[in-house]
C-alpha cells in the first residue's frame, strides 16, 4: 500500500548497494601512492552504514617517498613490500569501532596475510573485484580463499550491473564541474 498518491514516481535506475560499495573501493584505491598496484577496500555494516575504507600505503607518518617502491632487490629491505600495508588491514584499522559482522569490499582479491587479519577482525563477507596482475601472488591470494572459507567468512567475486555501472560513470566523467576550465 503506497504511504502517498503521486504523478511523479521513484528513479528506478539507481545504483544497487553492492555497486555503490565496490564503487567507494575503487576511489579510496585512487589514493594509493603505488606506482604499479593500487588497491582500495571499503568496509560498511549489513545495512551498508559506512564503517571504514583503506588503501595500500605505507604507514601513517611515513613519508611514501622515502621508501624504495622498486619491485626486485637483492635486499628485500631495498623493495617497497617490507613496508606497505595492505588496502584491507589499513581498513580495518581505520574504522572508529568494531568491524565485527561486516561486510568488506576490496578490488583486488585479499592475500594469505589479510585474510588472517579479516578473519580476527570478526569480518563476515569478503567481496572482491579483481585477481592480482601478478602471478606471484596467485599462490598467497588462494591459500588466503582457503583460510577465509575454513574460518567461516563468506567469500563472493562482484559482479556489476552493467548498464547501470556505466551510465553511472558516465555521468561522473560527464560532469560539468570537470569540464570547468
Ligand atoms: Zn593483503
Amino acid at each position: 500500500m503506497p504511504l502517498s498518491f503521486s504523478k511523479t514516481h521513484m528513479r528506478m535506475n539507481r545504483l544497487s548497494w553492492d555497486d555503490h560499495n565496490m564503487l567507494l573501493a575503487l576511489v579510496t584505491s585512487q589514493r594509493s601512492p603505488d606506482p604499479s598496484t593500487q588497491v582500495g577496500a571499503y568496509i560498511c555494516d549489513t545495512m551498508n552504514r559506512n564503517l571504514s575504507t583503506g588503501y595500500n600505503s605505507v604507514p601513517r607518518g611515513i613519508d611514501p617517498e622515502s621508501i624504495s617502491w622498486e619491485r626486485q632487490a637483492e635486499d628485500e629491505f631495498d623493495t617497497k613490500y617490507p613496508f606497505i600495508v595492505h588496502a584491507e588491514r589499513n581498513a580495518v584499522l581505520n574504522a572508529y569501532g568494531s568491524v565485527h559482522g561486516a561486510k568488506l569490499y576490496v578490488t583486488i582479491r585479499p592475500c594469505h596475510d589479510c585474510a588472517k587479519t579479516i578473519i580476527q577482525a570478526g569480518i563476515s563477507e569478503v567481496i572482491w573485484l579483481g585477481d592480482p596482475k601478478l602471478d606471484v601472488w596467485s599462490r598467497s591470494v588462494e591459500e588466503g580463499d582457503k583460510l577465509l572459507r575454513v574460518a567461516g567468512v563468506k567469500v563472493r567475486r562482484h559482479e556489476w550491473e552493467k548498464p547501470r555501472m556505466i551510465e553511472c560513470l558516465e555521468f561522473l566523467t560527464q560532469h560539468p564541474t570537470l569540464r570547468e576550465q
